[in-house]
């Protein structure tokens, strides 16, 4: 968890600059502005920078927020406070009707589908008679707390900065969860997070969710703050800006948004006031100098501007380790060694004119390490997805405790018991390893992101995060527990994706490639841990070239060769079958 000092230390400085003598009143208006802003930004953090779902549509969500109290309090005489929750409310129910047709656009289509409904809603705003059409609502009542009324930008600075300090709290909060880990694992794409049970299109819902309900909130403080709406201010214009901002901040990071915020609206402010000084007469020329100082800005900080500040502060790799004394359920084995625990029956996955996977038919049993073996093409990893519902087959069974699963999705795979790495690595580089192996253990966990985000889930978590820190002990990266994933060779990578597996406490591992890129040595520290295992009783398939480990380690072996299984046995009999030695082993092996 990191240190909530720097923003209290940051919340006492907000709180004590209007009362700097001689504080021009300008630049209350000025950080009202920047709050406002940086509310709408952080949600796009959360959205874009950590989620992978862009929005230009997030203005869209201010002009809900913000007409909601406009009609309210002017048509029908509520309360601002009253109208409060209705604003959020209304934003986040639009949020989940847009969100529902539109988080399940992938690629360009996305972005695209938002600009569509940031462009639909503006003419909707300035259409609508209830809305006052182009002119809008005006006459909106201030906010007031008993007899005061905050009728000035240096009243409502507070209101604003308190909303904005807050936010980030439960942002942050949010983000360091459990609902957090899985929303900032869909960046990756959806089989990782889905093979440990996230369910991706409710993850995305929720971030749009989220980000939607700041937008609104936003909208809501700029009603209050202008005391009259009109479309303008929630177009596809705005919607563009507001991403702009986030990606100039740096749009992985809660406080850059709160710093884009802050660049663009001074940058915005000095160019108008400053630049028809020195070029006089020449119109529109700031807003193309904006674009071009914005521009500078990205290539000295592509990432935006707060990581590249953070870049200048020492780098943690120290944490606090979890307290691995905390235990969470163990899964219910079911009695009896001699199970079936996995039986692949005349499988067979074809794509386009390739059969991948021939009427393929094997068996694992519980408590044995099973090589699955081939060249490259073979289809070992397709028989991977086929097993984890990554896949679906296109004939054939795969069942688990005589349980058929053809068509149960990776989430519910994973629930039976069946864990996976991924022969192209697929972890977080920018978590560190002890977060992307808690991703494992998403199933075990219960709190939700309400929970998170008011730091109701601690016992929870401390469970999830001692499981994990085990498992990386288990497998040997304990220095490495607190170092961002991506700064790993790929070798221990691979490891850290063992670790991520066992933390969904399988009765069934699967590895594909696991001792690719690794060392001699730590092949051997690998082989053992695998041994270790199955005397625990956990069955293992593996897929693997190397064949002096597979040899050495696998109980039994079954060979693919063009999606056809050409062999099985024990390692002495596959090593002398002929049919196997033309296919893969050649004379040397
Ligand atoms: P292996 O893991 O044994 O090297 P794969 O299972 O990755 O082999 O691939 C088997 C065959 O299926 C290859 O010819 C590969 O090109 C093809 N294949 C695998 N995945 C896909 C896919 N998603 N779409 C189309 N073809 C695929
Ligand atoms: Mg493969």
């Amino acid at each position: 968890m990191q240190s909530r000092l720097p923003i209290l230390i940051f919340a006492a400085l907000m709180a004590a600059i209007p009362f700097v003598p001689g504080m021009p009143p300008f630049w209350i208006v000025l950080l009202d502005n920047i709050g406002l802003t940086a509310l709408v930004a952080m949600g796009l953090v959360l959205l874009t920078g950590v989620g992978g779902l862009t929005s230009f549509g997030q203005a869209a969500f201010v002009g809900f927020g913000a007409y909601t109290t406009a009609l309210l309090t002017t048509a029908y005489g509520l309360s601002p406070w009253l109208t409060l929750p209705l604003s959020l409310v209304v934003s986040g129910l639009l949020a989940v009707l847009l969100g529902l047709v539109t988080v399940r656009l992938s690629g360009h289509y996305l972005p695209l589908g938002t600009l569509a409904w940031g462009l639909g809603l503006f003419y909707l705003f300035s259409k609508l008679e209830f809305l006052g059409r182009n002119d809008g609502i005006s006459a909106i009542p201030p906010l007031s707390i008993g007899t005061f009324r905050m009728l000035s930008p240096g009243s409502i600075y507070f209101a604003i900065w308190v909303a904005v300090i807050l936010s980030a709290l439960l942002t942050m909060n949010l983000l360091d969860s459990r609902t957090g880990r899985a929303i900032r694992a869909l960046r990756r794409g959806h089989v990782a997070a889905e093979a440990f049970g996230v369910h991706t299109p409710r993850a995305k819902l929720l971030v749009f969710i989220h980000a939607a309900v700041l937008a609104g909130l936003s909208g809501w403080l700029y009603a209050h703050l202008q005391r009259a709406v009109n479309p303008t201010p929630f177009g596809a214009q705005a919607g563009i800006e507001y991403l702009f901002i986030a990606v100039v901040g740096g749009a992985g990071y809660v406080w850059g948004g709160v710093l884009g915020a802050a660049i663009v609206v001074i940058l915005k402010e000095v160019l108008q006031s400053y630049l028809p000084l020195i070029l006089p007469g020449s119109g529109q020329v700031e807003t193309i100098v904006f674009g071009i100082l914005l521009v500078a800005l990205l290539q000295l900080a592509p990432g935006g501007v707060w990581p590249w500040l953070m870049s200048f502060l020492p780098e943690r790799t120290a944490g606090r380790k979890p307290d691995t004394s905390l235990k969470l359920e163990a899964r219910p084995r079911p009695p009896g060694q001699s199970n079936v625990l996995l039986q692949v029956e005349k499988a067979r996955k074809q794509f386009g004119g390739v059969v991948a996977v021939n009427n393929v038919s094997f068996e694992v049993q519980a408590g044995e390490i099973v090589a699955l073996i081939g060249p490259n093409g073979a289809g070992k990893s397709t028989t991977f997805n086929l097993i984890t519902g990554v896949l679906s087959a296109s004939s054939g069974s795969i069942s688990v405790l005589g349980r058929k699963v053809d068509r149960a999705p990776p989430q519910e795979i994973v629930k039976l018991g069946i864990s996976r790495t991924f022969q192209h690595v697929k972890l977080v580089p920018d978590m560190t390893v002890l977060e992307n192996v808690a991703i494992g253990a998403h199933l075990r966990g219960h709190s939700g992101p309400l929970a998170s985000m008011l730091r109701l889930d601690r016992a929870d978590e401390a469970k999830l995060l001692a499981e994990a820190a085990r498992q990386i002990e288990r497998v040997g990266l304990a220095d490495q527990m607190h170092q961002l994933a991506g700064s790993l060779s790929l070798g221990q990578q691979r490891i850290v994706e063992i670790a991520r597996a066992l933390c969904v406490d399988p009765m069934l591992l699967l590895l594909d490639e696991p001792a690719a890129g690794l060392r001699h040595m730590e092949k051997q520290q690998l082989a053992k841990l695998l041994r270790d295992l199955r005397d625990g009783g956990m069955s293992v398939l593996l897929v693997e070239h190397d064949m002096g480990f597979v040899m050495n380690l696998a109980d039994r072996i079954v060979v693919l060769d063009f999606g056809t299984k050409i062999a099985e046995g024990t390692p002495a009999t596959i090593k002398t079958n002929p049919e196997v030695i033309k296919a893969y082993l050649g004379v040397a092996a």
